[in-house]
């Protein structure tokens, strides 16, 4: 028999193909499947198409067969098998593809979803082979054909014997070599893993041979004696569940889908099953995990959607499907649009990605809307899990997905000390409010207790709690909300005061600028300013922030690493001058200047701590009231 070379560049490419393309070998076996399941539509097709086959759906199946001890691993199809002139142009010519071939004649049958469209996944056999054996006869012919082939050396056709149509693919599995073991691919288990990986959604029975004990029958109860035996088992679930209508699937289908692919033990809070037909056309489930994984917010944790191109995985983690601030979702898309290349573990173009990305952005972001709206208490609940990353996501990249995430946050309010969100506060917000205030610290209570916070709650506005590090950094990104700007409560301008009380404070200011100047300097650099306010009503003293720089912004920067102290807020101490505190320093100035100095660092000193910062000196601080208490 003489052996016929492969054409010109085919060694070349055959050896790209065994050591390049793949990234994993086992996906030989995704391809060899999905070609038995091509070869199966096609028959199938044909036997829908004019009726005269006498074959039904229920007739198809693969089977798998490992023989250890052979050392080989055959894959069957009664598929449309292969004429010897098809053996010669489709498994003779790398990179020929009888089944994009056939998808092109048919093209305008939408039904047709054959898999194969390179011409190269059959050789991704000789990842894992040392020979490949083809026996197969195609549909209503008498006589089969073997091709065989060891690699690059070339293939022999021959005529020979098959029952029935069909394609018979034996692999006998190469040797190990050193570190290089290939006997994970003579082992059912292994095998079995890799079709529910890759094929488990191949809508003909995947049939093998499964190991299994048994106790002996007839063995003694006390003394149970076992026996081996096979079973032959469906290695696929066929049917995706995607591609079931809503329906027919029941919630507990959902969850248990979910938890078994996405290694959870707690039910989802939320499915979203959704299928789009157009620009491109996709079946996505997604859900929403009940808690976040432990890894969550570390940089181990991976974010993607898995994808599927026509029911076939394609990618375990596709990280564009999804933007990071919904990167705690989980789920897939399973798509027969994509141009995927050669591997077919990756994708050509991004364009349908993008496409379908930035669809999956948009329903993500209505269902979790209908969520808080519809759900409160489960949304809470998600929030608490997962606000975080919200928070960081309208931050992040410059603030690119502030508008889409806006609705979705929550933050604690001085009203009732509930979460509230953004349109709920600007809903009841009243006629004479000019803006969103907020106020930042530790713990809801802290904040509760600021001096600043006062006189906005008597003017019985509502304020943000901010208590997350990233929280105020979000507002500031966010500038406004319903056309209402942000406003902190340590800002000079609150806009509480009408133009006779600005006066006022104004002219107190200007009254007492020797007091204030002398206070200032004695505080010696700690603060760029000390002025009169009437934010304080209680209160004789807050701390305030002069510039673009917030004190919560200073604590949170300084607390980076690498960064500590080299952020700097403007510090202004501010008076409040109904307070006697104020009285008593106006009448010390004029009598006894060295008793104003050291009121000045103890006022300081309070600012401090209120505002939830440590003391520089703290037993300075202690000494000065020591002092003063051992005053008469
Ligand atoms: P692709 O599947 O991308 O077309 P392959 O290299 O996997 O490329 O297969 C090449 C061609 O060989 C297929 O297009 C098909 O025509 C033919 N073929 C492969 N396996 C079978 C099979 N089991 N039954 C019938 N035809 C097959
Ligand atoms: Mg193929």
């Amino acid at each position: 028999m003489q052996t016929k070379q492969f054409q010109a560049e085919s060694k070349r490419l055959l050896d790209l193909m065994i050591n390049s393309i793949y990234t994993h070998r086992e996906i030989f076996l995704r391809e060899l499947i999905s070609n038995a399941s091509d070869a199966i539509d096609k028959l199938y097709y044909h036997s829908l198409s004019d009726g005269t086959t006498g074959l039904s759906r229920a007739d198809f199946a693969i089977n798998l067969v490992v023989d250890k001890d052979a050392r080989t691993l055959k894959i069957t199809d009664n598929g449309c098998g292969m004429t010897a002139e098809e053996l010669e142009s489709n498994l003779g010519t790398i990179a020929k593809s009888g089944s994009l071939a056939f998808k092109q004649e048919n093209e305008k049958n939408d039904e047709i979803d054959v898999i194969g469209q390179f011409g190269v996944g059959f050789y991704s056999a000789f990842m894992v082979a040392s020979c490949v054996t083809v026996v197969s006869k195609p549909f209503g012919s008498e006589q089969a054909f073997r091709w065989q082939s060891y690699g690059a050396d070339g293939y022999t056709i021959e005529e020979c014997e098959k029952e029935g149509h069909g394609t018979e693919i034996t692999l006998v599995i190469k040797e190990n070599e050193g570190e290089e073991s290939y006997d994970e691919f003579l082992e059912p288990h292994r095998i079995s893993g890799i079709v529910k990986k890759y094929s488990d959604y191949i809508r003909y029975p995947i049939r093998m041979d499964m190991p299994a004990t048994r106790v002996k029958e007839g063995s003694p109860e006390d003394k149970p004696e076992y026996e081996q035996y096979t079973v032959n088992e469906t290695l696929n679930s066929m049917v995706p569940i995607w591609k079931k209508s809503k329906s027919e699937v029941t919630d507990e289908d959902y969850n248990n889908f979910y938890k078994d692919k996405f290694f959870d033990y707690q039910d989802p809070v939320r499915v979203i099953h959704s299928s789009t037909e157009g620009a491109a056309t996709y079946n996505a489930l997604l859900f929403i995990p009940a808690r976040a994984p432990y890894n969550y917010y570390s940089r181990e944790y991976e974010k993607g959607l898995q994808l599927y191109a026509s029911g076939v995985l394609i990618m375990e983690k596709c990280a564009d499907l999804l933007p990071d601030c919904f990167s705690f979702v989980k789920g897939l898309v399973d798509s027969q649009d994509l141009s995927l290349n050669i591997s077919r573990e990756m994708l050509q173009h991004d364009r349908q990605l993008k496409i379908i990305a930035g669809r999956l952005e948009k329903k993500i972001h209505s269902e979790l809307l209908t969520m808080l709206n519809n759900e409160r208490e489960k949304y809470e609940e998600l929030f608490k899990n997962f606000g975080l990353q919200l928070k960081y996501g309208v931050y992040n990249e410059f603030g690119a997905k502030k508008d889409l995430l806006s609705d979705l946050l929550l933050f604690c309010s001085s009203k009732e000390k509930k979460l509230v969100s953004l349109s709920e506060y600007t809903d009841r917000m009243g006629e004479g409010q000019k803006y969103i205030y907020y106020a930042c610290g530790e713990t809801v209570e802290r904040i509760d207790r600021l001096p600043q916070t006062e006189r906005i709650k008597d003017n019985g506005f509502e304020i943000l709690y901010l208590t997350d590090d990233v929280d105020e950094f979000a507002l500031k990104m966010l500038r406004e909300f319903g056309g209402k700007e942000f406003r902190s409560v340590s800002d000079s301008d609150l806009g509480l005061e009408n133009e006779q009380e600005k006066e006022e404070t104004k002219k107190q200011n200007e009254d007492n600028k020797e007091l204030l100047d002398f206070l200032k300097e004695s505080l010696d650099g700690k603060v760029k300013e000390v002025r009169v306010s009437d934010r304080l009503k209680s209160h004789p003293v807050c701390l305030s922030s002069g510039g673009e720089i917030t004190l919560e912004m200073e604590k949170v920067l300084n607390s980076m690493p690498g960064s500590e102290g080299q952020v700097k807020a403007d510090r202004v101490l501010e008076l409040n001058p109904s307070h006697p505190v104020f009285t008593t320093l106006q009448k010390l100035y004029a009598e006894d200047k060295d008793r104003v100095k050291a009121y000045a660092g103890l006022l300081y000193a309070q600012a401090v701590l209120i505002e939830g910062m440590s003391l520089e000196d703290p037993v300075a601080f202690s000494n000065a009231v020591c002092d003063l208490m051992s005053k008469e």
